[in-house]
């Protein structure tokens, strides 16, 4: 999780360097080193700081957070345990909940009663 108020505090004193861009991991923080030896990525940066502080914490996330955040990473544990204990199964027989009957790996519906397995 990327902290704006570092992000911005990165952008207002090693700016001119891109150190922000990278802590953000963008790779047009090259530029701003390439360029380090004029005022403009210094000038860019401070901009760009006073940005990350006004926009609000919901826009910063939205831009530099959206690949990690705390809804999605659920999300995806979520789906990673599912997949994990679907292929398990796969390789036994599946045991109806409803009615308790042994039904093959492979079907998706109870045989006895047509559950959902
Ligand atoms: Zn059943």
């Amino acid at each position: 999780m990327k902290n704006r108020y570092i992000a911005a505090l990165l952008a207002f004193f090693l700016g001119g360097l891109g150190v922000h861009k990278f802590y953000l991991r963008k790779w047009t923080g090259v530029f701003y080193l390439i360029l380090c030896w004029t005022y403009i990525p210094t000038i860019v940066s401070f901009i760009e700081g006073i940005l990350y502080l006004t926009n609000g914490e919901r826009e910063f996330n939205r831009k530099y957070n959206k690949e990690r955040s705390t809804y999605q990473q659920q999300s995806s544990d979520y789906l990673e345990q599912n997949y994990n204990s679907s292929s398990i199964e796969t390789s036994l027989s599946k045991i109806c909940q409803n009615c308790g009957k042994e039904n093959e790996a492979d079907s998706n519906f109870c045989e006895r009663c047509g559950n959902k397995l």
